[in-house]
């Protein structure tokens, strides 16, 4: 069973959070003050004739009205911007298996944002340890970005 969280942003930043029916995210999704933010996971739906992909977390800013513009980075987020790629060794891992890595660690004072993290398998993240990509001579593949929230067009 899959729950799709929709958020609502009023003016005077009234947040209303409820969950929805898949049917109604469909619909939704084609609003055009539909947000998806970028650490939404996808859901796939299949019809006899097509496979859709549903995010499992939509943003109505209803009015111009206040959204935050950059999600915080989380697990999931981190994952579906790489691909599920771990930046180490290239391999693809389940979302079970992945980890978070912070790039400059953060017993180096590394925080905690889109572009010091990366997805890692557990291989990788224990063999780096509390080391950087150069001290452990573990190359990163493809350099973190921060992933901008996606307006649909009008
Ligand atoms: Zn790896």
């Amino acid at each position: 069973m899959v729950t799709i969280i929709a958020t609502t942003y009023f003016t005077n930043r009234v947040v209303i959070t409820h969950p929805i029916s898949l049917s109604r995210a469909i619909d939704l999704m084609g609003h055009r003050s539909a947000i998806i933010p970028p650490d939404a996971g996808l859901v796939e739906v299949h019809s006899p004739s097509q496979v859709v992909l549903v995010p499992d977390q939509i943003i109505f800013n209803v009015d111009g009205a206040f959204v935050p513009k950059v999600a915080q980075p989380t697990k999931r987020g981190v994952y579906n911007r790489d691909h599920g790629i771990c930046a180490y060794c290239g391999k693809w891992v389940t979302f079970t298996d992945a980890s978070i890595d912070h790039i400059v660690p953060q017993a180096h004072g590394g925080p905690t944002e889109w572009e010091n993290l990366v997805n890692a398998c557990r291989t990788c993240n224990q063999r780096k340890a509390d080391r950087t990509p150069a001290q452990a001579r573990m190359p990163l593949r493809f350099q973190p970005f921060t992933p901008k929230v996606r307006l649909r067009p009008d």
